[in-house]
């Protein structure tokens, strides 16, 4: 594939954004243009990208956040501890839904990528403060995307705190059956974790590095070990679109991750990255043009993993 099939392939789905809405629940999100639509396709095999659309435009990260934040919180505690904090089960409910922990009976959050489970996430990553915890996933977003530029967006941050009420619900609830302990240190890290700005190529990058086994192909540098990139990769298969991973899976078939903002990103083991933005969600609140463009991307380069 070529950048010119590529942007074949953008035109035919942009139109997309129609059948879907831009967040609202949170205000600065309800503000972003929906008629976007950008892609990066990061190739292992010739160590180069190709692109097309908006892939420069910066968006706000959101739950693609819970991919890093959980890759550093592994490098902090281990997998031990990180998984007798979260377990590893898909839910098919919403992802900010209390019954995300309630139907366990051990009393942990479901699995890092629903909302109560990224919280305890957060709150194993190290720093004395919210201020250092976050200093610490910022810098290491900044290494895993390549992408010394992606900096705190204030004002998705104030929003997300502002309108953050489910968020600390979940939150008091975990840490009234000691699942967590610091309520709003660990809530400030995951709000501002959820309000950076990032593109779809950084994105691409990010998931370059958990198809290609923790190891950053533009570098060789290994960020994160084998072993965490392959359990972020199937955690994605199972949960990376909220309650839609199931339908996901069976008509894309790719490990993936989605975020409100608009953020689509795809990890297909030993040979692609990819980003892909655009805002306008379905009920689930995952991408609609980011998941038929994908699909589309899948299909042409036949990807599916359990093809
Ligand atoms: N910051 C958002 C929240 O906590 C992230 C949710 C998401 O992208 N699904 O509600």
């Amino acid at each position: 594939m070529n950048n010119k099939t590529l942007q074949q392939l953008v035109d035919k789905n942009f139109n997309n954004y129609k059948k879907g809405k831009v967040a609202d629940y949170i205000p600065a999100l309800a503000k972003v243009n929906p008629k976007q639509l950008g892609i990066t396709i990061y190739d292992l095999k010739n160590n180069d990208r190709i692109q097309a659309g908006d892939v420069d435009v910066r968006f706000a990260i959101e739950s693609m956040s819970k991919v890093p934040v959980l890759l550093l919180a592994i490098k902090d505690r281990g997998i031990k501890k990180v998984f007798e904090t979260i377990n590893t089960e898909p839910t098919g409910f919403a992802f900010n839904s209390i019954m995300n922990m309630e139907i366990n009976h051990r009393k942990h959050p479901m699995n890092p990528f629903v909302n109560a489970g990224a919280i305890a996430t957060t709150s194993l990553i190290n720093g004395k403060d919210a201020k250092e915890k976050f200093e610490r996933i910022l810098a290491f977003m900044r290494e895993i995307c390549d992408d010394p530029d992606i900096t705190l967006n204030k004002e998705i941050y104030q929003s997300e705190a502002k309108t953050g009420d489910i968020n600390r619900s979940l939150a008091y609830y975990m840490k009234g059956n000691q699942m967590i302990e610091e309520v709003p240190e660990t809530l400030e890290a995951y709000f501002k974790q959820c309000s950076v700005d990032v593109t779809a190529t950084g994105m691409a990058k990010l998931a370059a590095v958990l198809a290609n086994k923790g190891v950053a192909p533009w570098s060789n540098q290994r960020i994160v070990s084998e072993e965490s990139a392959t359990i972020v990769k199937s955690i994605m298969t199972t949960a990376g679109l909220y309650d839609e991973s199931g339908e996901f899976s069976v008509h894309v078939g790719v490990p993936a991750k989605s975020g409100v903002g608009g953020g689509l990103m795809a990890a297909v083991p030993n040979s692609y990255g990819i980003g892909v933005f655009s805002p306008a969600l379905d009920n689930c609140g995952n991408s609609v043009a980011g998941i038929q463009l994908l699909k589309d991307i899948v299909q042409e380069l036949d990807l599916d993993i359990f093809k």
